[in-house]
């Protein structure tokens, strides 16, 4: 992973994994050849169009252009690009040795604007220059110099925009079918397979759900500055959070017959899942589970669903979770449960074994830790090619808890 080295991903990492996800942008990523290995694949964000997005193109700046700058190289990459596939928008990353050796990347950006007429966005982001969140509020900005020439203040709202999801795994169609079921128009994903057309359409909303508030927080405030989007935050993992979210959005569009709809729906998938679930529920009741996540809403929704298995959380932390994410997780836990902020392996290893922890669920960094300590692991992040989301990943989730932590291999740990 981009910048893995450190204990957070990159500053070109953070901005790559929000913008991605655009299924028929360029992405051409300015620097030597390693920073583009963070490709597609990493994320594994699925597309109902384009494939364009599943390729990684880079400068690849050599010793030459490091020492008399890599300008001439980027503007003719982009010609490149524009002669042979002319895509409406083509974003720019910035790497860390361009930082250091100050390319005007922006100037060449708008030269290449000027030139072909198209949207040639600079994405300076440099890994040095903070980690991760710092590039996901460069991705941020970007998308917004790209849709806010779309914005029109006396046009009618209609229809929601989903921030913060990247349709890992399809995820994003699971929760645009509900919204479509209970009669919620979705405009665009942001970014979960958007394309340039759906995203320019995304200032024509009447309200925008946050899923990944680490990720989209920031666009949501400047959506609502500038745009006058209201937004509310949702998280459709586990039963409990996908239900009360898809009431609260037919409750802030102020709709009750949508309402109603959504009451029918979760009725309906409710009663579909909680068979497997009550058959789960057995092999799990007194497992402890420990969980560390980018984000607050989403550790707070593991929480839920660990209470739904039967299990107790001993450890819950994020990267990125807020002082009300960290109010919330303190009402949900019970009393000596360790929570962590920001925290780091060693840290982690300690609480874990401290607290009993038979299952740790994290991201890619988290695996080689659980696996040393001879615990059991979920990946709850972007490698995985399952759904987590929605009704059906409450069983995809309760199903892979109870194969990991019942595994016969745990028996065979020293
Ligand atoms: S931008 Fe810098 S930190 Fe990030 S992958 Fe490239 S060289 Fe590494």
């Amino acid at each position: 992973m981009s910048g893995a080295v450190s204990q957070r991903a990159c500053v070109y990492c953070g901005a790559r994994v929000v913008l991605n996800p655009i299924t028929d942008a360029f992405h051409i990523v300015h620097g030597p050849i390693g920073c583009a290995s963070y490709t597609w694949d990493i994320r594994g964000s699925l597309s109902s169009g384009d494939e364009l997005y599943r390729n990684s193109f880079s400068t690849d700046m050599k010793e030459t252009d490091i020492v008399f700058g890599g300008e001439k190289k980027l503007s003719a990459a982009i010609d490149e690009v524009m002669a042979v596939h002319a895509p409406k928008v083509i974003f720019i990353y910035s790497t860390c040795i361009v930082g250091v050796i100050g390319d005007d990347v922006a100037a060449v950006c708008q030269a290449a604007e000027k030139k072909y007429g198209n949207r040639v966005i600079s994405v300076k982001a440099p890994g040095f220059a903070g980690h991760k969140a710092i590039g996901y509020k460069m991705a941020c900005d970007a998308i917004l110099s790209l849709i806010q020439p779309f914005y029109k203040a006396d046009a009618p709202k209609k229809g929601v925009n989903l921030l913060g999801d990247y349709n890992l795994a399809g995820e994003f169609w699971l929760v645009k079918n509900y919204l479509e079921e209970i009669g919620v128009h979705v405009i665009t994903g942001i970014t979960g397979d958007s394309s340039y057309k759906s995203l320019c359409a995304a200032p024509s909303a009447g309200l925008n759900l946050v899923q990944c508030a680490g990720s989209s927080h920031y666009l949501a405030n400047l959506m609502e500055q500038d745009m006058d989007i209201p937004w509310i935050k949702v998280s459709f993992y586990g039963v409990e959070d996908t239900s009360t979210s898809l009431i609260r959005i037919a409750q802030a569009l102020l709709d009750p017959e949508m309402e109603l709809k959504a009451r029918a729906l979760i009725e309906r998938e409710t009663t579909r899942v909680a068979p497997r679930m009550a058959q789960v529920r057995k092999n799990l009741a007194g497992k402890k589970a420990a969980i560390y996540v980018g984000g607050g809403f989403k550790a707070i929704s593991l929480i839920r669903q660990f209470n739904e298995l039967g299990m107790e959380t001993v450890v819950v932390g994020t990267q990125t979770g807020k002082k009300d994410d960290y109010e919330v997780i303190g009402n949900l836990v019970s009393e000596g449960t360790v929570i962590l902020d920001d925290t780091n392996p060693a840290e982690l290893e300690h609480f874990m074994k401290d607290k009993g922890a038979d299952i740790l669920v994290g991201g890619v960094k988290e695996r080689p830790l659980a696996y040393k300590l001879g615990i059991a692991f979920c990946d709850h992040n972007h490698e995985r090619k399952h759904p987590l989301a929605g009704f059906d990943g409450v069983i995809n989730f309760a199903e892979e808890i109870n194969s990991s932590l019942n595994s016969p291999i745990w028996k065979y740990m020293g």
